[in-house]
């Protein structure tokens, strides 16, 4: 099928919720993709945080190909070997000791809520609510979505769940305010993703914990983007010398596959008794065999430091373009989780880019966001920055 095809069967049979490139994407082999017209792309999106081994990494190909070939299903009553080992593996790299498997991140989240919510009912009084941040991205559940700092995310959607409270991100002194005796838990991303790629000052991280300390409340991490190497370090709250109580992955675990988590410290996980929270395909064999290729993947090849090592390099690409274009307000980010904010729309940026052979993607409106996989080389940066020159160039040229 041509790209016009494909496009044409999708906007007759494919729920309209997403505002879709006029382009169908068939294949793909490290940082490169191809479209079903065969022109290629340089892929800075890798879907938005998700291919951080780039697409169809040998190891991935192969772990899910032997996989499929011995067990493809079962169901959690029983023992999952695959999944058992990447739990541990997840253990053993964080502070977590144990993990609940799911399918995305919304889902990490939800049972990060559930989590909160059951542990929270057994303290002293009963705690329910949770707080969270303006501009966060939660996931698309009704209870993640409630959780999300963002109007537009929930417009149409009442009636929401209650207990939830939103605070200015990065702010302690409004989150200390919002604290109160219904508190059960604070739930953040150490650096927000869809609300613009920003990054709190450590203080707010480390105090947030300390807040935590003080009234016995969860802290929860949502990683499910900065999570897995993306930001140069394994997991977004070494940078900030902390850690939670509970922290959720998803996008880049599974290289690919849909996969999520919901991790915890002993004490906490006590609170989800059998029974109390479940999942179908939550890790199933041939996701963590995905899963356990990527963790593998990325501590062998020393992925975290070529993140950091490449997160820097386009940093200061960035920057030097920031210095030419008066319209670029700021470069921000961590790793090879990059955006610029502009003073004005980025939309058209995107297409031109994408015209240009170069995938990027908004973090809204005025924040044009980088998440190449995390094994880009130095000449992917360097041909990203080129492309995005140009395009800069005729922005200021209109
Ligand atoms: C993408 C994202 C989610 C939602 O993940 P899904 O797999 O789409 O449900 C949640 N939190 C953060 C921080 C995200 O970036």
């Amino acid at each position: 099928m041509s790209n016009l095809e494909v496009q044409q069967l999708t906007d007759k049979h494919v729920m309209n919720t997403y505002a879709r490139f006029p382009m169908a994407l068939v294949r793909g082999e490290g940082a490169r993709v191809w479209d079903a017209d065969g022109k290629g792309y340089l892929d800075f999106v890798a879907g938005i945080a998700v291919n951080s081994l780039g697409h169809c990494h040998p190891a991935v190909a192969k772990a899910v190909s032997e996989q499929v070939r011995s067990l493809i299903h079962v169901s959690n009553l029983y023992h999952i070997e695959p999944q058992a080992r990447l739990a541990k593996a997840l253990c053993d790299h964080s502070f977590a000791d144990r993990v609940f498997f799911c399918n995305s991140g919304a889902e990490a989240n939800e049972a990060a809520i559930k989590l909160a919510r059951r542990y929270g009912s057994e303290q002293a009084g009963g705690r329910s609510e949770v707080i969270t941040a303006l501009n966060s991205f939660h996931g698309r559940t009704l209870a993640t979505l409630t959780a999300t700092g963002q109007e537009k995310i929930r417009l149409g959607y009442d009636p929401l769940p209650s207990g939830f409270r939103y605070v200015p991100f990065n702010d302690l002194d409004a989150a200390e305010d919002a604290v109160d005796e219904r508190t059960a838990a604070i739930l953040v991303e150490p650096i927000q993703g869809e609300g613009g790629v920003v990054v709190p000052d450590e203080s707010y991280i480390r105090g947030l914990r300390q807040l935590c300390d003080d009234k016995g409340l969860l802290l929860i991490f949502d990683e499910v983007q900065v999570g897995m190497g993306r930001t140069g370090r394994l997991f977004g709250y070494e940078h900030f010398g902390v850690e939670p109580d509970v922290m959720t992955l998803a996008k880049a675990l599974g290289g690919g596959l849909p996969l999520g988590a919901m991790l915890a410290r002993e004490e906490v996980a006590k609170s989800f008794p059998p029974g109390s929270h479940a999942s179908t395909f939550g890790g199933n064999p041939v996701v963590c065999s995905a899963g356990l290729a990527v963790m593998k993947t990325i501590l062998e090849a020393g992925l975290v430091e070529h993140c950091e090592a490449m997160g820097a390099e386009l940093r200061q690409g960035l920057e030097a373009l920031a210095q030419r274009f008066g319209f670029i307000r700021e470069v921000r980010g961590k790793g090879l989780l990059l955006g610029m904010e502009m003073d004005r729309e980025c939309g058209p940026m995107v297409q031109e880019c994408m015209n240009e052979g170069l995938l990027v993607v908004l973090a809204g409106a005025n924040v044009l966001r980088m998440v190449p996989p995390l094994t880009i080389e130095k000449a992917d940066v360097d041909e990203a920055l080129e492309i995005l020159g140009r395009v800069l160039e005729r922005v200021q040229g209109s």
